[in-house]
């Protein structure tokens, strides 16, 4: 059997390639898959309490782009979900995005609208003459103090390296708010798959036309399957053998916890902001998935430098080495690079999916 396409990786880039060039062209597609699972960190199931959960830490999916969440609709049905989240500082809760009712709350103020705010971060912002690492974007929106309690600890958590060691881009995802709004994304569509994210990538990859194997690295099986065109998902350097050496990623240790309780804590997701506390996030699947039980179950994330890669990191130092690698994929014939490993870049899932339609495009021009 010689396949047309030899796609690795299983997560959104993978699945969305499969899915169309089985659909669409008629196309025969190897999927290799070195987890256990579809999905990639996308992927959700229920533990052993009948709970929900992501795997690989909370998924929201959010995007602008009418055409994703058209596309992405053909395999799911959607629940409305708003995410929300709030930042831990001492004992008490304040809404991230900072926004109105942060500033209020934390410095005993009565901010009464947009203007008002505006005016005080006029005040409070220490204004750089250029942006260049995530410690500028922060401190030229709102001061020192704000990024101090909300960023600087976090972050370096987070990444292992301080804020302004980091592109711009990192902290800047997250914006500074003048009114009320709580919501963690202001997204046009944002929508959870009802059944879960697992299901839809089933029914994604459920042509005929498309194989898979899992728990196998396509390392061990390139010599011994026939294909015409390779799509790599996963990340480059393993592709290149660590040809110009290593490129930083960051990983997680997650530690779940299913308590005998309906709820436990007031929103999806707690950011523990302070050095003190050793883990980042606390999210609570019910939430994120409307699941209604007796019990909820929660994951604690710890940021750690080994394992799973999980996010590239944004900084002066890996651009250098990715940029070598791209021009090697840039002397290869009938290889793709697609996805957040393969590409290094810090995508959300709505742009991988985005990303891999175009890419599906250039294929079959
Ligand atoms: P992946 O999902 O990483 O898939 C790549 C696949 O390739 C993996 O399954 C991997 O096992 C496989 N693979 C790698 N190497 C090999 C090999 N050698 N052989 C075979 N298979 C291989 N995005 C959002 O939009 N909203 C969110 O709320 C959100 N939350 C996130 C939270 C966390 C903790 C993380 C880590 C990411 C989050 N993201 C979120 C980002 C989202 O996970 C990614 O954008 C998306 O999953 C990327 O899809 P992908 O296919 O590029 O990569
Ligand atoms: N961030 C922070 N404090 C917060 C929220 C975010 O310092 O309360 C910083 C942190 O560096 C984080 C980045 O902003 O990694 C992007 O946050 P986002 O919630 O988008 O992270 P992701 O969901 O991609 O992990």
């Amino acid at each position: 059997m010689r396949y047309d396409y030899l796609i690795v990786g299983a997560g959104f880039a993978g699945c969305v390639l499969a899915e169309r060039l089985a659909s669409q062209v008629d196309k025969k597609v190897l999927i290799v898959e070195k987890r256990s699972h579809i999905g990639g960190n996308a992927y959700d199931e229920y533990d052993e309490n009948g709970i929900l959960v992501h795997r690989y830490g909370p998924h929201i999916f959010h995007t602008n782009s009418k055409r994703v969440f058209e596309y992405l609709s053909q395999f799911t049905e959607w629940q409305f979900y708003e995410h929300k989240v709030l930042a831990k500082l001492g004992t008490e809760l304040y809404p991230i995005p900072i926004n109105r009712i942060t500033l209020n709350k934390l410095y005993n103020l009565r901010l009464g609208s947009d203007l008002e705010v505006q005016q005080y971060l006029e005040n409070v912002r220490d204004k750089r003459e250029s942006i260049s690492n995530s410690e500028d974007i922060i401190v030229d929106r709102v001061g020192t103090d704000l990024f101090n309690k909300f960023f600087k600890d976090f972050t370096m958590k987070q990444w292992g390296v301080e804020p302004k060691d980091l592109s711009p881009s990192v902290c800047g995802r997250i914006p500074v708010r003048t009114n009320e709004d709580c919501r963690y994304f202001t997204d046009r569509y944002q929508f959870m798959p009802r059944d879960g994210y697992t299901p839809m990538f089933q029914k994604m990859i459920s042509n005929k036309n498309i194989e898979l194997a899992l728990n196998t690295d396509y390392k061990t099986i390139l010599t011994d399957t026939k294909f015409n065109r390779l799509i790599y998902t996963g990340p480059v350097d393993y592709f290149f053998d660590y040809l110009h050496g290593i490129l930083p990623y960051r990983s997680i240790r997650f530690e779940f916890e299913n308590l005998e309780r309906t709820h436990y804590q007031p929103v999806g997701q707690i950011n523990h902001v302070e050095s003190t506390i050793e883990f980042t996030r606390v999210a609570e699947y019910k939430f994120l998935t409307a699941q209604i039980a007796s019990s909820t179950t929660i994951s604690r994330e710890y940021a750690q430098k080994v394992g799973e890669p999980f996010y590239p990191i944004p900084s002066n130092e890996s651009r250098s080495i990715f940029h070598k690698y791209k021009k090697e994929i840039s002397k290869l014939k009938n290889i793709s690079f697609c996805g957040r490993l393969a590409e290094y870049q810090y995508y959300n899932m709505d742009q991988v999916v985005a990303n891999s339609l175009l890419k599906f495009e250039c294929l079959v021009k």
